[in-house]
C-alpha cells in the first residue's frame, strides 16, 4: 500500500500521465499510477544499484514492464528532453531536489509540470521555480507517522502572481498557498522550527567568531515565523 505522502504526490499528475520519477527508490509511486491509469507511461530513475535493482523488482513482479521503465542514472540524464510531460522528484533534501532541477535544466523542456516533495529546505525549490519560469500552482503539506510533508507543484510558465509583494521573502519561505491556509501541520512545523532555530541561535552567539549575518538571518526567520503564529 502506497503512503498517504506518495498518494498526495500523485494526485497532482494529470490523468494519461507520461512523467518521471526520479529517484524513485522502489518505483512504488509509478507502479502505482499506473496500475490506477491504464493509459499513464512511466520512466523510473535511480542513481543507485539497489534501489535500481527494488524498482527493477517491482516493476516486473507487477507485470508492469511495458509501461513502468527503470533506469539507471544521476538525477534527470534518464530521460530525453521531450519525453516526459511531468517530473517528480520527493523524498529528498530541497537542496538536492534544486540541483537536480538545476542540472537537468535542458531536459525539461517539454515539461509542463514539475511535483516535488522536499523533506526539507522547501525555500530552495520555491526559489528555483521562480527563477527558472516554473510558476508555482499548488502547495499541500500533510502528517504522516509524526512526520510533516510538503508537497510544491509548478507548471511551465512565468510566475505572475505570487512572491510580488512586501511579504516576497516570507513567501519563499513559508510557502504562498500554505501561508494563507495555515493548516494544523503547517502550525505544528514552524513551531517547532522556531525552537529550532532559537537554539541555533543561543549557540551561534556563544561562537568565539560569531557569524553576524547567520545570526541576523536567523533573527529574522525567528520574527517572521512569530509574526506567522500569531496573526491567525
Ligand atoms: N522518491 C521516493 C520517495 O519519495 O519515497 C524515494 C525517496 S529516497 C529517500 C531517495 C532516493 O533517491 C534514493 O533511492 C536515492 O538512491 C535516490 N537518489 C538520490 N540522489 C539521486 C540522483 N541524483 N538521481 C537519482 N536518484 C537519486
Amino acid at each position: 500500500l502506497l503512503s498517504n505522502r506518495l498518494k498526495s504526490v500523485a494526485s497532482f499528475l494529470p490523468k494519461n500521465a507520461v512523467f518521471a520519477d526520479i529517484g524513485s527508490d522502489h518505483a512504488y509511486l509509478p507502479c502505482f499510477v499506473c496500475l490506477n491509469d491504464i493509459q499513464a507511461i512511466a520512466i523510473a530513475g535511480e542513481i543507485n544499484e539497489g534501489p535500481y535493482q527494488s524498482a527493477k523488482r517491482t516493476v516486473e513482479e507487477l507485470g508492469l514492464t511495458e509501461r513502468v521503465q527503470v533506469r539507471k542514472g544521476n538525477g534527470l540524464e534518464v530521460v530525453e528532453q521531450g519525453e516526459v510531460g511531468q517530473v517528480i522528484v520527493a523524498g529528498m533534501g530541497g537542496s538536492l531536489i534544486s540541483t537536480i532541477l538545476e542540472q537537468g535544466k535542458e531536459k525539461l523542456k517539454g515539461t509542463n509540470r514539475i511535483i516535488t516533495q522536499p523533506n526539507v529546505d522547501a525555500l530552495a525549490i520555491r526559489k528555483w521555480f521562480f527563477n527558472n519560469d516554473f510558476k508555482l500552482v499548488d502547495e499541500l503539506i500533510l502528517e504522516e507517522d509524526g512526520h510533516i510533508y510538503e508537497i510544491l507543484v509548478a507548471d511551465k510558465g512565468k510566475e505572475m502572481v505570487h512572491y510580488t509583494n512586501v511579504n516576497k521573502q516570507d513567501e519563499f519561505l513559508f510557502g504562498p498557498f500554505l501561508l494563507r491556509e495555515k493548516a494544523v501541520p503547517f502550525k505544528q512545523k514552524w513551531l517547532s522550527e522556531k525552537v529550532k532555530r532559537e537554539q541555533a541561535l543561543n549557540q551561534m552567539k556563544k561562537a568565539n567568531v560569531p557569524d553576524k549575518a547567520k545570526i541576523e538571518l536567523f533573527e529574522n526567520e525567528i520574527k517572521s515565523i512569530q509574526e506567522v503564529l500569531v496573526n491567525d
